[in-house]
């Protein structure tokens, strides 16, 4: 770092992103993609696109996609706003209401970084049983930031924990990252007509397959949506790529190939729990794209060393742990299949037979 950097950045903890890694025989389960490629329509849509008007900027409404977004999900396009990645979403919420921040101690990890960056008091609540407890977040005095699922342990909170969480706050903001909804869990979505203090922010790069085209949104009331537009139009009004509102609008219009993509997530990672389970691992009840699996010490390296690519963090309450993404029936295959052997390694240097 240089000696220009100002005080604050230079003590700053940036966020680590899994590695994304050059070699692709590696069976990559550690960043939460998803293992099918985007809607054939939104190929297509990027195929169609007039590259001559890629000279002209983007329009900053990004008007197609959240009209589509708007439709979808039956709100006016007034409640609606597009981000560069949700990440960038999340960013704007922690400028505009961040001055003090509640969010669970295992959680996702660019909540502090932001905290941090944007000069916001985090309060970290403890999880003793790593589950979060709604009667923790009854403060009124902060935002409260809540991943729904929960990432990394994939536990749901019901909609009727979340809305005990609005009532107790009405005078704060209450920011549901709901990157993982779409996998079996039951959005908050619904509660938006009732909580004008409920932002719901979801996310393209994990149910509808397009990390790489960085696509996030946001849900509230017109109120809320205009607070993070003014953020967006006072930071990088053309947040979003020609091709990023293209690729949004086609992805969300194809509800079919959504639901059937989801579908078979699901299914993989039912049967995956089965199999370690059986295998003698505890595992969080996920309702996300990826499970929580408690293996002890040394799993993600023995994983590495076998070519796959799990999640881990050297933090004390969940050192035992390791977080896997849900690929395709063979990628979990392959993965179970060296969970066991590493297990019978463990139990040969132990002695156990
Ligand atoms: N929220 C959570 C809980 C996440 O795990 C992620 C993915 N790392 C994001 C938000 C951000 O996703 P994106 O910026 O790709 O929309």
């Amino acid at each position: 770092m240089s000696r220009f950097l100002n005080d604050k950045l230079a003590s700053l903890e940036p966020y680590t992103p899994g590695e994304q890694p050059k070699i692709s025989r590696l069976i990559k389960l550690n960043t939460n993609e998803n293992p099918y490629p985007p809607s054939p329509e939104v190929k297509r849509a990027l195929a169609e696109m007039d590259k001559d008007a890629w000279r002209l900027y983007p329009d900053p409404q990004t008007g197609e996609a959240v009209e589509a977004i708007a439709d979808h999900f039956g709100l006016t396009p007034a409640q609606v706003m597009l981000g560069n990645g949700s990440d960038e979403i999340l960013a704007f919420a922690f400028m505009a209401y961040g001055q003090k921040v509640y969010f669970p101690e295992v959680s996702y990890g660019f909540y502090p970084v932001f905290a941090g960056l944007l000069g916001g008091e985090a309060c970290q609540v403890p999880m003793p049983d790593l589950r979060i407890d709604p009667a923790d977040y009854q403060h009124n005095d902060g935002m409260v930031v809540l991943a729904n699922p929960n990432a990394p342990t994939g536990v749901e909170l019901s909609p009727e924990a979340i809305e005990s969480i609005l009532r107790a706050n009405p005078d704060q903001v209450v920011l549901v990252d709901e990157a993982y909804v779409d996998f079996g869990a039951r959005s908050s979505l619904a509660l938006l007509p009732k909580y004008d203090n409920l932002l719901v922010v979801q996310t393209f790069s994990k149910s509808r397959s397009l990390a790489g085209m960085r696509i996030g949104m946001a849900m509230g009331s017109e109120a809320l949506i205009e607070d993070l537009n003014r953020i967006k139009f006072s930071f990088n009004p053309y947040n979003l790529s020609r091709g990023a509102i293209v690729a949004a609008a086609a992805a969300i219009r194809d509800e079919a190939y959504f639901e059937t993509q989801c579908g078979r997530i699901i299914k993989t990672r039912q049967r995956f729990v089965r199999a370690v389970e059986a295998l003698g691992f505890p595992v969080m009840t996920s309702r996300a794209n990826f499970v929580f699996v408690k293996t002890g010490a040394g799993y993600a390296e023995r994983l590495r060393a076998r070519g796959i690519l799990v999640r881990h963090w050297d933090k004390e309450q969940i050192r035992d742990w390791i977080r896997v993404t849900i690929g395709t029936d063979e990628d979990m295959e392959q993965l179970t299949a060296a969970l066991k052997e590493i297990k019978q390694e463990e139990n040969d240097e132990a002695g156990i037979h």
